[in-house]
């Protein structure tokens, strides 16, 4: 399916205006469950598509603010990593429904790039912050129920 359809906190017309990483496009997707990227044409913009065992993908699509990311070092909420300045960006997204057409938005701390679960994946453990001991498959693991949990706060109805 085109994974536009999935993103649950814009409009239609929005998602189907959402441009897709190349390698999202090409259907090169990573291994694990977690799939983001920043939109290649509207770098404000970016995408996190989560796909829980059996069940249809569910994306956000989120803003990031125009300062850019985090000027010290900070902690990626997803992937827990630890990047220096620059590399996470403190991202909003409407939640869904008619409180985010009011302007509510959920904020989160993710890498700058979005590409958590590659990165994940790729990294060596030395530079993953408090897990080393555990494998990329469990940190994989962590990754897709952390962002299961915010991709559910923005699905949430606010207070
Ligand atoms: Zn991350």
């Amino acid at each position: 399916m085109d994974v536009r359809r999935a993103l649950v906190n814009c409009s239609r017309g929005e998602a189907s205006r959402a441009n897709l990483a190349p390698w999202v496009a090409a259907g090169d997707l990573p291994a694990g469950d977690v799939v983001g990227w920043r939109d290649p044409k509207a770098p404000e913009r970016g995408y996190l598509v989560v796909t829980a065992e059996g069940r249809d993908p569910v994306g956000v699509a989120l803003r990031a603010p125009s300062g850019g990311g985090v000027r010290g070092a900070a902690m990626c909420d997803l992937c827990r990593t630890t990047r220096g300045p620059g590399d996470v960006t403190l991202f909003a997204a409407a939640r869904a429904g008619a409180a985010g057409r009011r302007g509510d938005t959920v904020g989160v701390y993710a890498c700058s790039d979005l590409d958590c679960a590659r990165a994940t994946l790729a990294r060596p453990s030395a530079s993953l912050r408090p897990d080393p001991g555990r494998t990329p498959e469990e940190r994989l693991a962590a990754l897709a129920e952390r962002a299961g949990a915010f991709v559910a706060t923005v699905l949430a109805t606010a207070p």
